[in-house]
Formats: structure tokens, sequence, C-alpha cells
């Protein structure tokens, strides 16, 4: 077992088809107690359950400070430790450049930037006491390739901030002994392209890939286990691509 005894907290994992759920799975059979974070709409405390009665679910708007701090505090409370935070909550508008309003620009950028910032802060004092810890931050291939298959361009930018964001939390709290990393999925069959891809396009898409399919959440999920436990002790301000060699 990679990590038993670890409390990991996943942001945006209550949907069962996404890769904060397949992940919080995943995490709890490598012997963790996961706790699975997400708005109210998407039923969190259910979410856990079906991972196992040894998991909690909470309801928190990543895009709320005094949320994400509550909501620490809570697993605090609770569990004692925090020892892995995945930062997975996103959304994406699959829009183009001159049709982004400032509403929009504000909404993506709040889920995956602002949450990101907010929530590793949250952590962070509980992981600097244990003087250990892995945070992990969900990005995209779309940070890396300039455009998105789904996302527009502020989810880009969205997700290119969270490597930059992750690389300067990774160096200035390396020698507390925590590290921070990120991944970069390409494109995974999830809710979030749900009905914005028919079947046709998904085969083309495909035959593009280098590994000639989309990715599963549990492609994600497994790399999500390996920055999350020692395997990965000595990685810290790394992006994993998951992403069927879509750069190559
Ligand atoms: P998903 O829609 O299934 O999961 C996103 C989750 O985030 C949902 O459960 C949603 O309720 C939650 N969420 C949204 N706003 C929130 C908020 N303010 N506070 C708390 N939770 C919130 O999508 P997914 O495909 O599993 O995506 C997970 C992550 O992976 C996202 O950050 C996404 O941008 C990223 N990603 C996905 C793909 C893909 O192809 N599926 C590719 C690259 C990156």
């Amino acid at each position: 077992m990679l990590l038993k005894d670890k409390v990991a907290l996943i942001t945006g994992g209550a949907g069962i088809n996404g890769l904060g759920y397949a992940t919080a799975s995943l995490m709890a059979q490598q012997g963790a107690r996961v706790v699975v974070l997400d708005l109210e709409r998407a039923a969190p405390a259910e979410a856990a359950q079906r991972i196992g009665t040894d998991h909690l679910g909470l309801v928190a708007d990543v895009t709320d400070k005094r949320s994400c701090d509550a909501a620490v505090a809570a697993v605090l409370e609770r569990l004692g430790r925090i020892d892995i935070l995945v930062n997975n909550a996103g959304i994406t508008q699959p829009v183009k450049t001159l049709e982004i309003s400032g509403a929009d620009y504000d909404r993506i950028l709040d889920v995956s930037l602002r949450g990101t910032l907010y929530m590793t802060q949250a952590v962070l004092p509980a992981m600097r006491a244990q003087q250990a810890g892995s945070v992990i931050c969900i990005s995209s291939v779309s940070a890396q390739r300039g455009g998105g298959i789904l996302g527009g361009p502020h989810y880009s930018a969205a997700k290119a901030g969270v490597l930059g964001l992750a690389r300067a939390m990774a160096r200035e709290f390396a020698p507390e002994g925590i590290r921070i990393n990120c991944i970069t999925p390409g494109l995974i069959g999830t809710d979030i392209i749900k009905g914005k891809l028919d079947e046709t396009r998904k085969a083309e898409i495909a035959e593009t890939i280098p590994l000639g399919r989309l990715g599963r959440a549990a492609d994600v999920a497994g790399a999500c286990v390996f920055l999350a436990s020692d395997l990965s002790s000595y990685c810290t301000g790394i992006t994993l691509d998951v992403n069927g060699g879509m750069l190559i």
C-alpha cells in the first residue's frame, strides 16, 4: 500500500466519472483516508460513502477562501492531519477569444487558479507543522499547446497560471519538506467533455494521439498516486504529462 495511514483531500472529487473521484478511489485502495471536497450539488458526502465508510465528504467552494479554510479545519478536527492535497476542481468553457466576457474570464480563472491558491494556503500550515506534504495541481495540456480542444483561451490561461503558481510554491516550500507538482492531462473521457464531442469527433481526435485513444480517469489517478507517494520523494516543481503522447 503506497499511501497507508495518509490523509488525502481531493477537490472537485465527487463526480463519479471525474478525475477527482477516480483519484480518491485509487488513493483509498492504496490505504489513504480520503476527503472528497466538492460543491453541494455534486453531493460529496455520498461520493465519499461510495468509496468506503472510512472516508469523508465535505461541501466547499474553492473560490471562497473562508469555505476552503473551514473545510481544512474540519478535516484536521476529524482526521488530525493532511498529507496530500489534490487541486482538481476546475471548469471549462469552449469559446473563442472574442466571445470571452469579463465574467467568463473571472469564473474560469477563479475555480482553477484562485481555488488552487486558496486550498494550498489552507493546508500549508498543517503540512508545515508535519514537515511533510504533497500537493498535486491538475493543470491541462491546454496550458502547453496553446489552446485546448474544449477549453477557451481563458481556460488555457488559468491552467498555465496553475503551472507557474505551483512551481513558485514548490520552490518556496521545498525546504520545509512539502512537495508541489503538477499533472497536465490530455483529453480524458469525463463529464467535462460530455455532450461536447460526438463519437465521430472523439475517434478523429484519438487518431491524432500517438497512443491511439483518449485518456481514462484512471490514467490520471495513477499519476496522482505516484506524486502523492514516496515513490516520487525527489520530485518537486515537476509537470507530469498524462496525454497519450499528444506533445511528441
Ligand atoms: P468534472 O467536471 O467531472 O470535475 C470537476 C469537478 O470540480 C466537479 O465535481 C465540480 O463539481 C467541481 N467544482 C467545480 N467548481 C467547483 C468549486 N468552485 N468548488 C469546488 N468544486 C468545484 O471534470 P474532470 O474532467 O474530472 O476535471 C477535473 C480536472 O481536470 C479539472 O481541473 C479539469 O480542468 C482538468 N482537466 C480535465 C481534462 C479532461 O479532458 N477531462 C483534461 C485536462 C485537465
